[in-house]
């Protein structure tokens, strides 16, 4: 990683935490991290190629589009804005054409783009800076395979979620058919219909258009289930549990050579959320969430923490009010909001810091000098 950039998104106040065993101790109680958070290869990888890329051509007057969000971080993107890197959205991407020419530079985010995008990326005949992450890769390669072996494809993920969005195209562009269940009782939806056998019911329309393509249930009746690559492994299991009994009711226990399944939620994801589930485990008054509200496997991880106890998911220290307000995520809107009452009076007080794959150390570490300072008070 350039130095830059390196230096933008690091934190003096995490290395000495993490150098201290992962706590901070403080007059009136504990910050605690865990094991493993924040940045994870796939990210570090984007920015890093992103940063050599403007280091070395900017000069020379390359102009930078990013093809949506480099991560699902405010912080991160507002960074690359702030050098000079444009960030188109949903509608100009769309209209690729008008907006770039020959001598720039389009740079594919970390979840990739439709084949579409990145057919009309080569005829534009620009420059392609692409940083899509190998474990995404890897999941097209696999889904891609299973439609080839005459498989339909159950993805287990939001339906538009960037990721999904271009998996979904890459399953299309070799004439797969899919179904995206977005959680655990879509999946349940599904897996009645499978046990049910009237194949002529559309999943299109039982589900809506953006979750799947297929117009009866005869191409979902062999099966590859794969899962976003920031979803909850736990329940990525789950999905398969409950797909393997709608199968095994259907067809009997013949039913293996119809399944197919590969956990593509990626390791960093896994490895982020068992650290965060120890720690929640570990004894903790309260959790904070720190990282972008579009970002899946934050989401993901703050999910985990609030079945355990109360958390709150913020994107940064600006979050934090004060001792009694906090703007933090509301799962019911899926918006900000601000909730009262938040830190409880009570010291000493543990509390723990969760962060995702695409949050920033220095946001971590301005969320833990602002809970230190109401925690030594
Ligand atoms: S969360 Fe996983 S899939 Fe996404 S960028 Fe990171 S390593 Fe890659």
């Amino acid at each position: 990683m350039g130095m830059n950039v390196h230096q933008t998104f690091r934190s003096e106040i995490v290395d000495r935490i993490k150098a201290a065993g992962g706590r901070w101790k403080l007059p009136g109680g504990e910050l605690v991290l865990p094991e493993v958070f924040g940045f994870c290869r796939g990210v570090t990888g984007a920015i890093a190629l992103l940063d050599r890329a403007l280091n070395k051509e900017s000069a020379a007057g390359t102009r930078f589009f990013l093809l949506g969000q480099i991560i699902h971080n405010p912080w991160v993107n507002e960074y690359f804005r702030g050098r000079g890197v444009v960030m188109l959205d949903g509608p100009s991407i769309a209209d690729l054409d008008s907006h770039l020419s020959p001598g720039d530079c389009g740079v594919i985010p970390a979840f990739g783009v439709t084949l579409d995008i990145e057919t009309r990326l080569k005829a534009i005949g620009c420059k392609i800076l692409d940083t899509t992450c190998g474990d995404v890769r890897r999941l097209w390669a696999w889904a891609r395979h299973a439609v080839q072996e005459g498989f339909g494809v159950l993805i287990f993920g939001r339906a538009m979620h960037d990721e999904t969005v271009v998996t979904k195209s890459r399953l299309e562009a070799v004439g797969g058919r899919y179904l995206v269940v977005g959680d655990l009782e879509e999946a349940k939806r599904f897996c009645d219909l499978v046990a049910g056998g009237d194949d002529s019911v559309s999943p299109r329309e039982r589900f809506g258009r953006h979750a799947s393509n297929a117009d009866s249930m005869a191409p979902l009746l062999r099966l590859a289930q794969v899962s976003q690559t920031t979803m909850l492994y736990d329940e990525t299991m789950e999905v398969r549990r409950l797909v393997n009994e709608a199968f095994k009711s259907r067809f009997g226990k013949n039913c293996t050579a119809r399944l197919a399944f590969q956990p593509t939620v990626c390791k960093a994801t896994q490895q982020r959320q068992s650290a965060a589930l120890e720690l929640c485990r570990s004894r903790c008054d309260l959790i904070v969430v720190v990282g972008g509200f579009g970002s899946s496997n934050t989401t993901h991880l703050h999910e985990l923490a609030r079945q355990r106890g109360p958390a709150w998911f913020i994107e940064d220290a600006g979050g934090i009010v004060s001792a009694e307000l906090i703007r933090a995520y509301d799962p019911e809107t899926k918006q900000s909001c601000e909730f009262s009452g938040w830190l409880p009076d009570r010291r000493p007080l543990t509390v723990g810091v969760l962060a995702g794959a695409s949050s920033p150390e220095n946001v971590i570490g301005e969320v833990l000098h602002r809970l230190a300072d109401l925690l030594s008070k």
